[in-house]
């Protein structure tokens, strides 16, 4: 599916957000907008440290607030705008809150090895191996403005902000 204006300016409002999370205490540089007919209805940054949570990464606090903000978990026709390839836990929840498309910035090659979970299975593996075959998947939305927010693949990151190693 083809980058629009709008897509651009969604993924500007995630990297926003990522920048929000970068210097919130406990909060990290991962944004994510949920937008449902040209409205933003759920955003947020990753809260994994402030509230003590694993699953508090970007795309599952949106989604949480789509849902309350509709009072539906049926978001089929929204659009998730993340600034990070979604981790298989998120492209999990956006298979069960039935996400209508998913956009991301940077990509697993993009940036260091540490932010994902698999070495051999990523986003689009998930959603094809799911009951879904009809979420579109488009990366690389200003990705190097995305890539920007995060460690570079290599990049020798000290023990203690390697979280997932
Ligand atoms: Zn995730």
């Amino acid at each position: 599916m083809p980058t629009t204006d709008d897509d651009l300016r969604h993924m500007r409002r995630a990297i926003a957000l990522a920048r929000e999370g970068d210097s919130a205490p406990g909060g990290n540089p991962i944004g994510c907008v949920i937008v449902l007919d040209g409205r933003v209805v759920g955003e947020g940054h990753n809260e994994v440290d402030r509230r003590l949570d694993p699953t508090a990464h970007a795309e599952i606090v949106a989604i949480r607030r789509a849902c309350e903000a509709l009072g539906d978990t049926d978001l089929r026709r929204a659009t998730l705008y993340a600034t990070l390839q979604p981790c298989g836990m998120c492209s999990m929840a956006s298979i069960w809150a039935r996400i209508g498309r998913i956009v991301y910035g940077a990509g697993r090659g993009d940036v260091h090895r540490m932010y994902f979970e698999g070495r051999h299975l990523d986003t689009v593996d998930f959603i094809v191996d799911a009951f879904r075959d009809d979420l579109p998947v488009t990366g690389g939305v200003l990705a190097a403005e995305c890539a920007a927010l995060y460690h570079r693949p290599g990049e020798a990151v000290p023990a203690e902000e390697q979280t997932n190693l």
